[in-house]
């Protein structure tokens, strides 16, 4: 090992970018790789999907994170594979990284488990790109609609959500607001009652990760505001123009949202090392791969063995397994014994619009309503990266709030081939 020794971060998620932070005052050389040159706050993304906030409010240049730290190399690239005899990481586009100690924190990908017509129709909500592309679909239905109502036959203004648990609940409830409060007045000639938002749940119920009676909480209040709640059932196959369910049902549709999973992201698969069914890589429960101890794996990319409970693919897994590390990488270096990770849960929260959320707290604490809400409010704005977006947030929902407006309606990009009428050549 070099005199210093170099540690090669891929990812500047909530673990690589924790990592990357605490590892500030070490005498080691980090490199930090990301195929974007920004972190993405995924918890908000829905928002940006339904106008509440900006893209840039969401996201944090990662230069620009990193001012004043002189241990860091902060590298734009996608890492396409690695040498792990020869120590040596491969970038697309660039020269190969020597490391001495390898963390990998790239995260999930939408997984449509093979359902047919998934790929091809859905839109996802991982990455800020979906987000947008979400939005603009959504606007653009409604524009296409507006100048040709007959379309709404056809169910060009519904919603399909697929899935149940956060992602799906949180979004479910933004559309119904932005659907009654904005949509409705920017299309005062459209017939709103024919948008439909539909939330589709295998399970019997919404929100599984939380205590059942919440679960009910979320159903009620979306039912209560426009949401046509769909449980125990599943999706067979997915159209241009419709969600066909198991059993026959068929639900027009303009758009389709996949939020019924993820999977890891495949550098496992390309790095070749052991991964479990979701992809993720197979590591102890020191975060190493086995046989590898210079690799280390965090967040959601991580299938931690040798532990009672699976964890959770949620951000505070990865910040405290990157906490974590910096702890280990100094007991290599002044050879101790390593120690195993344990997960310390602090609770769960999501809204469900506005006025209203759950929230799940250790000694079997539980919120709803504006209390559940207010702790969400709170949390998220101090977990988002940098003073700027704090501050943005902060201006932008206070006026949603008091204006019922969604300023962050803009069309940007070309249209999807996804479900919905195509627009005129
Ligand atoms: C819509 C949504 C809502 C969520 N809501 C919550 C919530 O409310 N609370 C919560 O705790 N968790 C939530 N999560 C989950 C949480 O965001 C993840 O668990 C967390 O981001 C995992 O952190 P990570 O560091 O493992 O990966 P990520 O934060 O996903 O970061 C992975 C990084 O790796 C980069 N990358 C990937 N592949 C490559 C490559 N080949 N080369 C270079 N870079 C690469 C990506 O660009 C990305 O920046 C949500 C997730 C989503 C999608």
């Amino acid at each position: 090992m070099s005199p210093t020794p170099h540690i090669v971060i891929v990812g500047a998620g909530f673990g690589g970018l924790t990592l990357a932070k605490a590892l500030r005052d070490d005498p080691v050389q980090v490199t930090l790789i990301d195929r974007h040159n920004f972190h993405t706050f995924q918890p908000l993304l829905y928002q940006v999907a339904t106008a509440g906030l900006e893209a840039e409010s969401i996201a944090h240049a990662v230069r620009g994170i990193f001012h004043g730290q002189l241990n860091i190399d902060v590298r734009l690239g996608t890492v396409v594979g690695v040498d792990l005899d020869g120590r040596l990481l491969h970038v697309a586009d660039g020269r190969p990284i020597p490391y001495d100690h390898l963390v990998l924190a790239a995260g999930a990908v939408t997984a449509s488990f093979g359902i047919p017509g998934v790929d091809e129709h859905g839109f996802g909500l991982k990455s800020l790109e979906d987000a947008i592309t979400l939005r603009s679909h959504v606007l653009r239905q409604f524009e296409l609609t507006d100048a040709d109502p007959s379309l709404a036959d056809a169910g060009s203004l519904n919603v399909v959500i697929v899935g149940g648990g956060s992602t799906g609940v949180e979004l479910a409830g933004a559309l119904a607001e932005l659907f009654s409060r904005v949509l409705a007045k920017d299309h005062p000639h459209l017939d709103l009652s024919r948008a439909r938002i539909v939330l589709v749940e295998a399970g019997d119920r919404l929100l599984p990760a939380f205590d059942a009676r919440l679960g009910a909480h979320a159903r009620r209040v979306l039912e209560a505001r426009g949401v046509d709640v769909r449980t125990g059932l599943t999706v067979d196959r997915v159209t241009g123009t419709a969600v066909h369910l198991a059993g026959g049902e068929e639900l027009a549709t303009g758009t389709l949202v996949w939020a019924a999973g993820v999977r890891a992201s495949p550098l496992g698969a390309v790095f070749g090392v052991d991964t479990d069914r979701a992809g993720r890589v197979i590591v102890g429960p020191d975060l190493r791969v086995p046989g590898r101890p210079e690799v280390w794996v965090i967040g959601d990319l991580a299938a931690v063995t040798g532990i009672t409970k699976p964890l959770p693919q949620v951000a505070p897994v990865a910040i405290q397994q990157a906490h974590f590390i910096a702890r280990q990488l100094r007991r290599v270096r002044d050879g101790r014994p390593g120690g195993v990770f344990r997960y310390r849960d602090k609770g769960s929260m999501a809204t469900i619009g506005r006025d209203d959320a759950v929230a799940e707290l250790p000694f079997g604490l539980r919120f709803t309503g504006r209390v559940g809400w207010v702790m969400w409010l709170g949390l998220h704005l101090i977990e988002l990266v940098g003073f700027r977006n704090r501050a943005s947030v902060l201006v932008d929902w206070a006026w949603n709030y008091v204006t019922w407006d969604r300023g962050a309606r803009i069309i940007v990009t070309p249209p999807a081939h996804a479900a919905g009428p195509a627009p005129p050549a």
